[in-house]
């Protein structure tokens, strides 16, 4: 019905947040400690790492370029309101392909009228990504 919507940190697009990538931020205690990585891999990653999740998302289109652009030009850092490290493209990009991969898996496996609906969506992003692939500029 309602949607909710977001901005993508790359090209300020704003669309449903369904159709974007959501990163996160995970810190130290410190804040010495900083790790940027898909939301998906949140839950793992801070229990891994001993660290914690910033309440801070970031959006980017399913398209390479948003997030390329998004990491040169500070995107992750004002969404994150905080110092990044340097986020690298082509890595991020690669964890949240395996990490879409990884949800959709899931999903299928769990089965469902509800899952099949989430797998759908997922897959369209999916299909996106890969067909951004293509236009990296
Ligand atoms: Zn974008």
């Amino acid at each position: 019905m309602h949607a909710p919507m977001r901005t993508c940190v790359g090209c300020r697009a704003v669309r449903p947040q369904a159709e974007l990538l959501r990163t996160r931020i995970l810190l130290a205690d410190d804040g010495e400690q900083v790790l940027v990585v898909p939301d998906e891999y949140v839950r793992t990653c801070s229990k891994r790492h001993g660290l914690s999740a910033s309440g801070r998302s970031a959006y980017v289109c399913p398209a390479r370029a948003c997030l390329e652009r998004a990491a040169r030009r500070g995107g992750f850092a004002r969404a994150f309101a905080r110092k990044t490290p340097a986020v690298d493209p082509a890595a991020l990009w690669r964890a949240h392909e395996e990490a879409l991969a990884g949800k959709i898996d899931l999903l299928n496996r769990s089965g469902g009228t509800a899952a099949a609906a989430r797998v759908q969506r997922l897959a369209a992003v999916a299909t996106a990504m890969r067909a951004a692939v293509g236009r990296v500029s």
